[in-house]
C-alpha cells in the first residue's frame, strides 16, 4: 500500500535528463528545484543531471548558465556555495537536435557510460514543445535507453483537444507503460493543494459538512496580473480554456469534490478524481451559451501602470482567442447534487491569486435579527498562490455592552507563519516524486482525456459562434458577464479575502 506520506524510496543512482535544458522552464524552475532538494541531501548520491538542447555549449558553459539561473531564482537565504558547486558538478550539457537522428549517439554514450547503469533510474523530462514528444520517445527506444527503471515526464499542454491528446498519449504509450509516464500539473505539487487533501481526510469536522446539505457553492479562481507578453503567439494557439481550465482548474475542482479514497495511494486518488471528471454536467450547446463567459483584455491600468491590450501584446488584430473564462458547472453525484461550481481564470486581472472558496449555506434561522453588522455565510478560503494558506470565515460578536453587534472574523492558517520552515516550490516535491517513482500527484491518461472530453463541447460551440470574447479592461476582474453569471443565481464572486 503506497501512502502519500511515505512514498517509495530514493534510488541509489539517477540520470535526470532534461530535453529543453536551456529553456525557461528548465532554468527558472527545474534546476533551482533540483538544487534545493540537493541542498537538503535528498537527491540520490549518484545523480547526474543531463541537459539537452541544440546550443553549442560544453559542460562549463552550461554550468555557468545554471549558476546564474540558480542565484537568480533561489532566495538568498538558501544559496550555499558548497551546495551549488556540488550541484553544478552533477550537471552536463549535450548539444543534440531532437530531430536529427545522428545526434542521438551522444546521449546514448553518456547514459550507457556509468557504473550500475542497468539499475540507474533514468528520468526523461520533456521540457520542449509537445510536437516533439512522440519522436523523442521513439528515439529513446530505438537506441535502447528505455528500461524498467526509465520514467518520462510530460509538461503541459498535452494536446489541444481530445484527438490530439490521444495522439500524444498513444505516441508516448507505445514506448513507456502508463506507470512510467508522469504528466505534470504543478498545481498538484503545491503545499496548499496537498493540504486540502489532508484537511479533508485527516480531520473529522469538515466531512459531515462537505456536501450539498451544507455547502451553497464553490468558487475556484486562478487570476494572473501578467499578460501574454512575448509568448503571445504560443498563447494565441491555445487560450485560457485550454491553457488553464482543462488542466489546473479541473484538477483543483477534483480535489475539492472527490470522495475519500480507500487510502491515499498512487491509483486510489486518481481513481476518485476521474470519477469527478466523469460526473461533471455535460456542456450542451445551450449550457455553453448560458453557463460560460469568455473574455479578452483591452488596455488598462495595473498597479497604476498603463498596460497594452491583448491585440497589442500579440502584435496582430483579428484573433478570437480568449484570455479569460468564467463558467458554471455541477458535479452530478449524490454528494454534490445541485451545488454550483464556478470556475474563473484570466490574464491581466486586478491581482495575482489562485484560490478556492467553499461558501457554506446560511444558518437555518436568523437568530439575531435585530443585531447590527454582517451575517456573511461561513467561507473556507484556500489560498494556493501567491501566499499558501487557509482561512475559515466566521461571524462573531463584537466585544462590548449594549446589544449584539456581529462582525466577520477569520481563523487563519498561513504556511509562512504557522510552520517555521520554507514552503517548498511545487516542482521540488514533484521532481522528487518522479525520482522515487510515486505518481500520485500526476495526471493519469484517463484523467487527461476525461477532462478534454468535458471541455471539447465548449471549444466546438465557441468556434461555431459568431460572438467574439467579451472585452474587459486590463486590471479588472473580467467582463461584466462573468459577474452576471453568478448574479443571476443570487451570488457574487469573492473578490478579496476580506
Ligand atoms: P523555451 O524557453 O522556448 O525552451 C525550449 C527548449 O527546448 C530550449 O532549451 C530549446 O533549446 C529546446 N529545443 C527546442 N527545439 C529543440 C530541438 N529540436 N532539439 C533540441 N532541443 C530543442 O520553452 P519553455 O518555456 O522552457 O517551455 C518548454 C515546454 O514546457 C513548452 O511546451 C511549454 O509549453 C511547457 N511549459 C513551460 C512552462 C514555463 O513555465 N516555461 C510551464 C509549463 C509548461 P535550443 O533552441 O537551444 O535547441
Amino acid at each position: 500500500m503506497e501512502q502519500l506520506a511515505s512514498p517509495t524510496a530514493v534510488p541509489e543512482a539517477c540520470d535526470f535528463t532534461v530535453f529543453g535544458g536551456t529553456g525557461d522552464l528548465a532554468l527558472r524552475k527545474l534546476l533551482p528545484a533540483l538544487y534545493l532538494r540537493d541542498l537538503e541531501d535528498q537527491l540520490p548520491l549518484d545523480t547526474r543531471i543531463i541537459a539537452l538542447s541544440r546550443a553549442e555549449l560544453d559542460d562549463a558553459g552550461y554550468r555557468a548558465e545554471v549558476r546564474t539561473a540558480i542565484t537568480t531564482h533561489v532566495a538568498e537565504a538558501d544559496l550555499d556555495d558548497a551546495a551549488l558547486d556540488r550541484l553544478l558538478a552533477r550537471v552536463h550539457h549535450v548539444s543534440l537536435d531532437i530531430e536529427r537522428p545522428d545526434d542521438w549517439h551522444l546521449l546514448h554514450g553518456l547514459l550507457k557510460d556509468r557504473p550500475r547503469q542497468e539499475s540507474t533510474v533514468r528520468v526523461f523530462y520533456l521540457a520542449v514543445a509537445p510536437s516533439l514528444f512522440g519522436s523523442i520517445c521513439q528515439q529513446l527506444e530505438s537506441i535502447g535507453l528505455v528500461n524498467e527503471h526509465s520514467r518520462v515526464v510530460l509538461e503541459k499542454p498535452i494536446g489541444h483537444d481530445l484527438a490530439s491528446a490521444r495522439a500524444v498519449n498513444d505516441a508516448v504509450g507505445q514506448v513507456f507503460r502508463e506507470p512510467q509516464i508522469f504528466r505534470i500539473d504543478h498545481f498538484l505539487g503545491k503545499e496548499s493543494v496537498q493540504n486540502l487533501l489532508v484537511t479533508r481526510f485527516a480531520n473529522t469536522f469538515l466531512e459531515p459538512l462537505w456536501n450539498s446539505h451544507w455547502i451553497d457553492h464553490v468558487q475556484i479562481t486562478v487570476a494572473e496580473s501578467l499578460g501574454v507578453s512575448d509568448r503571445g503567439g504560443h498563447y494565441d494557439d491555445s487560450g485560457a480554456l485550454r491553457d488553464m481550465v482543462q488542466n489546473h482548474l479541473l484538477q483543483l475542482l477534483c480535489l475539492v469534490a472527490m470522495e475519500p479514497p480507500t487510502y491515499i495511494g498512487r491509483e486510489t486518488v486518481r481513481d476518485e478524481k476521474l470519477k469527478v471528471l466523469q460526473a461533471l454536467k455535460p456542456m450542451t450547446p445551450e449550457a455553453v451559451d448560458r453557463d460560460t463567459v469568455r473574455g479578452r483584455y483591452t488596455e488598462g491600468l495595473i498597479d497604476g501602470v498603463a498596460v497594452p491590450s491583448y491585440s497589442s501584446d500579440l502584435g496582430a488584430t483579428g484573433s478570437r482567442t480568449e484570455t479569460f473564462v468564467a463558467l458554471r458547472t455541477e458535479v452530478q453525484n449524490w454528494r454534490w447534487s445541485g451545488v454550483p461550481f464556478y470556475l474563473r481564470t484570466g490574464k491581466r486581472m486586478d491581482r495575482r491569486a489562485s484560490e478556492i472558496v467553499i461558501v457554506f449555506k446560511r444558518p437555518a434561522k436568523a437568530m439575531f435579527p435585530h443585531s447590527e453588522g454582517s451575517t456573511e455565510p461561513n467561507r473556507l478560503h484556500i489560498s494556493v498562490q501567491p501566499e499558501e494558506g487557509m482561512r475559515l470565515h466566521l461571524t462573531a460578536k463584537e466585544p462590548g455592552p449594549g446589544g449584539i453587534r456581529l462582525r466577520p472574523v477569520s481563523l487563519n492558517l498561513s504556511y509562512a507563519t504557522a510552520f517555521d520552515q520554507r514552503c517548498p516550490d511545487a516542482y521540488e516535491r514533484l521532481l522528487m516524486d518522479v525520482i522515487k517513482g510515486n505518481p500520485t500527484l500526476f495526471m493519469r491518461r484517463d484523467e487527461v482525456e476525461a477532462a478534454w472530453t468535458w471541455v471539447e463541447p465548449i471549444l466546438t460551440r465557441w468556434a461555431a459562434s459568431p460572438d467574439r470574447p467579451k472585452r474587459y479592461p486590463a486590471g479588472t476582474s473580467g467582463p461584466i458577464a462573468a459577474a452576471t453569471l453568478l448574479d443571476r443565481d443570487g451570488r457574487s464572486w469573492q473578490e478579496s479575502d476580506s
